[in-house]
C-alpha cells in the first residue's frame, strides 16, 4: 500500500451517508471548520476540514480537488481520452505502461477479485454497459449481446506487472470499469494532499464512500449510515470514526425497475446479470479504497460469504441489510457497531 498513514478503521454507511452536524463541542479557538464541496466523478465530493485559517483551508481544499479531478481523467470509462480507455483500447495487444495511480488501483482491486473469487471484477465494463443502456431504456439487454459480453468478463485476463508499471488485457475487446473502487480511492488520496498542508483533521465523503483523517476537536467524525431509508430521511444510525474509512453500496437510486422487478448498477460477473433483491452493505476499512471495493463485493456475495471474507480481512467490519420476502433482515459479526 502507498498511503503511510496509520488508518485504524471502522465503517459504515449506505448511499448517502450524512455528516451530523458539529454538535456542541467547540473547536479551540485557534481551530475553525471549514466545508467545501464540488462535483467529481459523476457525484458530489465533500471535504470537511478543521485548519488555522481560511487562506489555508481554501488552499488545501483547492489542491485536493485538483487531485480528485486529476484522478478521475486517469480512471473514467466515460471518457474517451483518459488513460484507463486507453489501455482498454490495447486490449488484446502487449502490455502497456500505466501511471502509479492506475497501477495502485488496479493491484487492489485484482487482489479482491481473487479473494472474492471474482465477485468483484473491474473487466465487467462490457455488461455494465450493457445495463446501463438498460436503464436508459428501460428494457432488458438482450440475452445473445449479454452473452458475448460477458465472454469478455474475467479477472484472470489482466495481467499486472506492478514492479515495472505495465497492464496487459488479453482479449480484444476488454473494457475495464472502476466504478466500484475510485470514489474510495480518491478520498484516500485527497486526505493525503491536506496531509501536505498539515491538515490531519479532515474528512472526505463522496456520496456513499467516505475517508476520514483524525477527528475532530474532541469528538469523533459522526457519520449517518443510511440502509434502505429514503435519502430525504435523516439516517436512523450513526457511527464513530477516525482515521477510518466507511462505504455503503448496494440499495441505491442507481437501479431500474423492469417487469416489476428492480435491477442494481451492480453486476455478478459470473452470470452478467443486474443484481436484483434489496441489499445495503456497509463496509469500514483501513482506507476508502478498501471500504469502497468490498462494500461492492459484499452486495454481490450476500451475508454468508460476505462476512467469511470480512471475517478473513483484518480491519475490516461489515453490516449487511438483506431483504427476504419482505422482511429486513441485518447481519454483522461483532466487531461492526461495537
Ligand atoms: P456507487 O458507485 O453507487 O458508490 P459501488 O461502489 O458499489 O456503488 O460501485 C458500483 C459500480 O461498480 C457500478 O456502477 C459499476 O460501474 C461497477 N460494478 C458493478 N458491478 C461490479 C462488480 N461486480 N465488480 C466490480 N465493479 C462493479
Ligand atoms: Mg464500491
Amino acid at each position: 500500500m502507498q498511503i503511510t498513514r496509520r488508518r485504524l478503521l471502522m465503517s459504515l454507511g449506505t448511499l448517502a451517508a450524512s455528516l451530523k452536524p458539529p454538535g456542541l463541542m467547540a473547536a479551540p479557538a485557534s481551530l475553525a471548520r471549514f466545508d467545501f464541496s464540488e462535483p467529481h466523478m459523476g457525484t458530489m465530493f465533500k471535504i470537511v476540514l478543521y485548519a488555522p485559517d481560511p487562506d489555508l483551508a481554501a488552499a488545501a481544499s483547492r489542491a485536493a480537488f485538483d487531485r480528485i479531478a486529476a484522478l478521475d481523467r486517469i480512471m473514467s470509462d466515460y471518457d474517451e481520452t483518459s488513460e484507463l480507455m486507453r489501455l482498454c483500447r490495447a486490449a488484446g495487444g502487449p502490455a502497456v505502461e500505466i501511471s502509479a495511480d492506475l497501477c495502485r488501483v488496479m493491484t487492489a482491486a485484482q487482489e479482491l477479485s481473487r479473494r472474492s473469487d471474482g465477485a468483484f471484477d473491474i473487466t465487467v465494463g462490457p455488461v455494465v454497459q450493457l445495463w446501463r443502456r438498460a436503464r436508459r431504456r428501460h428494457e432488458l439487454p438482450e440475452p445473445d449481446r449479454l452473452a458475448a459480453a460477458r465472454g469478455l468478463v474475467g479477472y484472470g485476463n489482466v495481467h499486472l506487472d506492478p514492479k515495472n508499471q505495465r497492464a496487459e488485457l488479453r482479449k480484444p475487446g476488454m473494457l475495464l470499469d472502476l466504478g466500484g473502487i475510485a470514489k474510495g480511492d480518491a478520498a484516500d488520496q485527497a486526505l493525503l494532499v491536506l496531509e501536505r498542508y498539515h491538515i490531519t483533521q479532515a474528512l472526505i465523503a463522496a456520496a456513499g464512500d467516505i475517508a476520514t483523517g483524525d477527528p475532530p476537536p474532541g469528538r469523533d467524525w459522526e457519520i449517518g449510515i443510511e440502509t434502505f431509508e429514503s435519502p430525504a430521511l435523516p439516517p436512523s444510525r450513526f457511527i464513530g470514526l477516525h482515521d477510518r474509512a466507511v462505504s455503503t453500496s448496494g440499495d441505491s437510486e442507481q437501479h431500474v425497475e423492469i417487469g416489476g422487478v428492480r435491477y442494481s448498477h451492480i453486476v455478478d460477473p459470473k452470470t452478467g446479470m443486474a443484481l436484483t433483491g434489496r441489499r445495503s452493505v456497509t463496509v469500514t476499512a483501513p482506507h476508502g479504497i478498501t471500504a469502497d471495493c468490498y462494500a461492492t463485493a459484499l452486495c454481490v456475495l450476500g451475508h454468508e460469504r460476505g462476512l467469511r471474507l470480512i471475517r478473513d480481512t483484518p480491519g475490516t467490519a461489515a453490516l449487511i441489510t438483506e431483504e427476504d420476502s419482505g422482511a429486513i433482515h441485518e447481519y454483522h459479526l461483532p466487531n461492526f457497531l461495537r
